[in-house]
């Protein structure tokens, strides 16, 4: 079909799209049947953000489809540019994996599972809009430590008023993000102005009082069996993550609620006025591309708004694992429970790529650091490769990988799921709830929603197996572990 002849195939997984002599082509990831996959608005949403003033690289990954400005499923790579629309309105949504102690055989009986939905249930919000109010176990989150949050991200501090252990600190990709002069005061002093009148102090309050909740539509929490690969290397890789074959983990996927929303649609909102005051014309005549040199006004004030969105959404992944930890002991009095890894999908970060540091915008797609990447040095995972979080579906499981030096042909980024294969309205309209809910159950896989979300549902998603395939077959990493889901907390 028409996409297809767009693309220049260079490998079984691997092949470019051209923007002319001018621009060096984007990088796309996939095989045959996930280039399939690819429509023609996504892939010129791609040549958009090729040839957006300032972009040195752009990477299309095997779950791409159309998002706000940029394709979900996109690296953007600039040396001097920051865009806000690729990284998105859920600032710093992410992925992170607890491993605890239950073996997998004490959680097939469905009742012991029930419990174990019910008391997370008391702790872990989930659905739009709900906060710690709406739980009768979370924490309170008054204004203070709500500032305190947004500002330091998870300092000891803040760990220690939440009752998070403090070494989780060291199993996140970042633990808190500063403004780009390097300082939290900076953050402090903005966010101070931001709250200098009533109501949006009272905005704020309100959207602190989010904080250890998962919030609607595609965000979960799922509770996993651990399958380790049994590749001896593999399998090595996986234990010193600290994965536990046959045991029980659980993954939690969120962003940064309410406050990383409004922060980012603040920014979008003076960024464009900015625009129009200067008379600039949008990339592509595209208003959510709007950007700003990171070195402007404009850049460092997206920077620390992106940073306070960032540091909420970290503590918000930290305090969600604690309370699951606790209602995990409700069931199981002995519980232990450790990290793994925390790690986001809507970011710009600023990294080395092609011998330069860059700014490296990833829009639904996840930092891919192989063994030895100066990045991870002085981390736990500095001579294996971090681990990469990839949720598939609840059906088909979900992935550990680690990178492999071929990931430097991808920015140091692999994709950040399946990606959607049909869009909200299409899923309501085509799938059946009858064969969605009995599909589950065929898998073992309970939840806590009476139907299923159809938008949600595991066919509304790509095939996993394929993207999955595509990743390895491009050389970019490998599989260590594969989650299998045992019961999903949605809506
Ligand atoms: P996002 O919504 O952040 O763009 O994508 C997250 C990814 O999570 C999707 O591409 C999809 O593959 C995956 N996903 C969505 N819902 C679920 C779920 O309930 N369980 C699992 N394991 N994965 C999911
Ligand atoms: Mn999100
Ligand atoms: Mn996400």
């Amino acid at each position: 079909d028409t996409t297809n002849q767009m693309l220049t195939i260079t490998g079984e997984s691997t092949a470019e799209l051209n923007v002319g002599d001018t621009h060096s082509p984007i990088r796309v990831i996939g095989n045959n049947a996930i280039r399939q996959t690819f429509d023609d608005q996504t892939l010129t949403q791609a040549i958009n953000c090729r040839l957006a003033p300032g972009v040195s690289d752009v990477v299309l990954n095997p779950d791409a489809h159309v998002g706000y400005g940029a394709p979900v499923g996109c690296v953007m790579v600039s040396p001097t540019h920051v865009y806000p629309g690729p990284v998105g309105v859920d600032i710093k949504c992410s992925m992170s994996l607890l491993q605890t102690n239950v073996p997998a055989d004490a959680i097939a009986e469905p009742t012991v599972r029930r419990k174990l939905i019910q008391a997370i249930g008391k702790r872990v919000p989930s659905g739009a809009g709900r906060g710690q109010r709406h739980v009768p176990k979370s924490r309170t989150v008054d204004g203070r430590l709500g500032f305190q949050v947004a500002t330091e991200g998870a300092s000891k501090n803040v760990l220690k008023k939440l009752g998070i252990p403090k070494d989780w600190a060291g199993r996140c990709e970042d633990a808190f993000h500063t403004a780009p002069d390097g300082s939290s005061d900076t953050l402090a002093a903005r966010l101070e102005w931001m709250g200098r009148k009533r109501d949006s102090l009272d905005r704020l309050e309100s959207k602190y009082r989010q904080l250890g909740s998962y919030g609607g539509g595609n965000h979960f929490g799922e509770a996993e069996i651990v399958h380790v690969d049994q590749d001896p290397e593999n399998r090595a890789i996986a234990e010193s993550f600290g994965l536990q074959h046959g045991h029980v983990a659980f993954l939690s996927h969120c962003g940064s609620r309410g406050l990383g929303h409004d922060l980012a649609m603040g920014q979008f909102g003076s960024m464009k006025s900015s625009f129009q005051k200067q008379g600039l014309a949008f990339p592509a005549g595209d208003s959510q591309l709007v950007y700003a040199e990171a070195d402007s006004e404009n850049g460092r004030l997206y920077l620390c708004d992106m940073a306070m969105g960032a540091n909420f959404a970290t503590v918000n992944h930290l305090l969600i694992n604690q309370l699951v930890l606790e209602a995990f002991r409700d069931v199981f009095p002995s519980v232990q429970g450790n990290l793994v890894y925390f790690i986001s999908h809507n970011i710009v970060r600023r990294e080395d790529v092609g011998g330069q540091t860059q700014w490296v915008h990833r829009k639904g797609a996840t930092r891919a650091f192989p063994a030895g990447h100066p990045g991870l040095a002085r981390t736990p995972f500095a001579e294996t490769g971090h681990p990469i979080l990839l949720p598939g579906n609840p059906r088909d499981g979900s992935s550990v990988m680690v990178a492999k030096p071929g990931a430097s042909h991808s920015a140091f980024s692999v994709n950040h799921g399946a990606g959607r294969r049909m869009s909200r309205t299409k899923a309501k309209k085509m799938l059946s709830q009858y064969t969605i809910d009995n599909n589950l159950t065929e898998h073992d896989v309970m939840s806590n929603c009476r139907q299923y979300p159809l938008d949600e549902a595991p066919d509304a998603y790509k095939d996993f197996a394929e993207v999955l395939a595509s990743v390895k077959q491009a050389g970019l990493a490998t599989e260590v572990a594969r989650l299998q889901a045992k019961f999903v907390i949605k809506d």
